[in-house]
């Protein structure tokens, strides 16, 4: 039968109450029985004392010479027979001391009445019955005195007997409330420590359920509703990842069609600008080198014209494919208008720059676009500019390398023109 935390408290606490009734009872008990001890000792103190008391007088009146009734001895006698029927609850062995002690007490009063009645005639009877008189009261005192020694030895027994089983039971009482409270608080903290190691592993997000050792109603209620409201939390966790994710992935495809160019696929004015910015600024700290280059697809108009709108979106889409194989890692390809592109080189002079500029001329004159079976080559119209102290922003190196452009386009187009200025370096 399973019991719960409360019944089980209800349980310990009436076990204790029972455990104290039992021991306040056997120590009233006991009391009972060493007072009953110390009676029965007063007991046969008082019957020898008598006894003595009635031979002394006996003795000291001389009572065998004088032969008249002694009242006092009769007082003395009566009051004998008084204590010895007020004698208290007596073992066996005291009781059959007790029964020859008021047999022989008897025979003292039938004694003493034989020899007020013989007196004075018969000195001889009368001697002999008094000294039988004097036998049996110091017979009464031998009784009197085993029945003392018997009663002391008693005492002994009695207390040491009570002594023992009340301390006896008080060491089992102890024992039985001391495992009731280990048991009781075994269970308590148990169960408190598993529910406190999921509530820890809740809050550092490893969602753990409640594992009970001990099956108690309480803690099992307990770890039902935070099993269930766990499994909620995990499934809300759950969806809010997946939904983060998403929001993620959305926002990285939102920045990407933000910043690209939908027809090129190159990064987009935007973009230019705000990398630009960057690379200005980062220069300005690290003093390193930026070059930027501007092309201007040359006779642009024309070719629209000749083959076509969308042929003149097919090479401008060649020739960004012609510029992202001829870029580093580092550098950035933006389309900055119609049919003009910017290009940063980072860490790159002006050499650097004219050389990248020529590669793309080189690469643009060998590989041609058809066009109704005829081959069209792309020229394009190129401006370099290295950045010195004299830019103070990045729109005066685009004006800069725009203005090396139309150099380019007014020296007969195809060309690479470089904006003269001091170096930064
Ligand atoms: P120039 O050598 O002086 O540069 O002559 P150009 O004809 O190229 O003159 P300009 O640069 O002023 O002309 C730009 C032309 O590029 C105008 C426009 O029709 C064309 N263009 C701009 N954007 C696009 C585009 O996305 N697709 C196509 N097919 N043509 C474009
Ligand atoms: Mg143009
Ligand atoms: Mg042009």
């Amino acid at each position: 039968m399973q019991f719960s935390l409360t019944q089980r408290i209800y349980i310990f606490t009436v076990g204790c109450c029972f455990l104290f009734a039992i021991l306040l009872a056997s120590i009233l008990w006991a009391s009972q029985k060493i007072e009953l001890a110390f009676k029965r000792e007063k007991y046969a103190q008082q019957v020898d004392n008598h006894t003595n008391s009635l031979t002394q007088h006996i003795i000291s009146n001389q009572l065998y010479a004088s032969l008249h009734k002694d009242e006092a001895w009769l007082l003395l006698h009566q009051k004998l027979l008084n204590i010895l029927e007020r004698a208290p609850k007596l073992t066996p062995k005291q009781q059959t001391i007790q029964n020859s002690i008021n047999s022989q007490s008897h025979s003292v009063t039938r004694l003493y009445s034989e020899i007020v009645k013989l007196a004075p005639v018969n000195s001889s009877i009368r001697e002999h019955l008094l000294s039988r008189l004097i036998s049996q009261l110091e017979s009464i005192r031998a009784d009197s005195v085993q029945l003392s020694a018997n009663v002391q030895q008693d005492i002994n027994q009695v207390i040491e007997r009570q002594v023992v089983f009340i301390l006896l039971l008080f060491l089992l009482c102890i024992a039985v409330l001391l495992y009731g409270a280990v048991k009781l608080t075994k269970v308590f903290k148990k169960s408190l420590q598993e529910v406190t190691y999921a509530f820890q592993e809740n809050h550092s997000g490893h969602f753990q359920k409640i594992k009970l050792t001990h099956n108690t109603p309480e803690f099992n209620s307990i770890a039902q509703a935070f099993n269930a409201m766990n499994l909620k939390l995990n499934e809300t966790m759950v969806s809010l990842e997946v939904m983060k994710k998403v929001v993620e992935e959305r926002t990285h495809s939102l920045e990407q069609l933000s910043n690209t160019d939908p027809l090129t696929q190159v990064a987009n004015r935007r973009a230019l600008f705000e990398r630009g910015h960057m690379e200005f600024s980062r220069v300005l700290r690290n003093q390193k080198q930026l070059t930027l280059v501007l092309l201007d697809c040359d006779f642009f108009k024309d070719i629209n014209d000749e083959f076509g709108h969308l042929f003149g979106d097919k090479l401008l889409q060649h020739l960004c494919q012609t510029c992202k194989q001829t870029i580093r890692e580092v550098d950035f390809l933006a389309r900055y208008g119609g049919e003009e592109f910017i290009i940063i080189l980072p860490e790159c002079d002006e050499q650097g720059g004219i050389d990248f500029a020529k590669r793309i001329q080189q690469s643009l004159a060998s590989h041609a676009l058809k066009a109704d079976d005829k081959d069209v080559y792309l020229t394009v119209s190129i401006g370099i500019t290295e950045m010195t102290e004299r830019h103070k922003s990045f729109e005066q190196l685009i004006n800069d390398a725009d203005q090396a452009m139309y150099q380019a386009k007014k020296k007969g187009r195809n060309r690479i023109e470089v904006t003269h200025s001091a170096p930064l370096h």
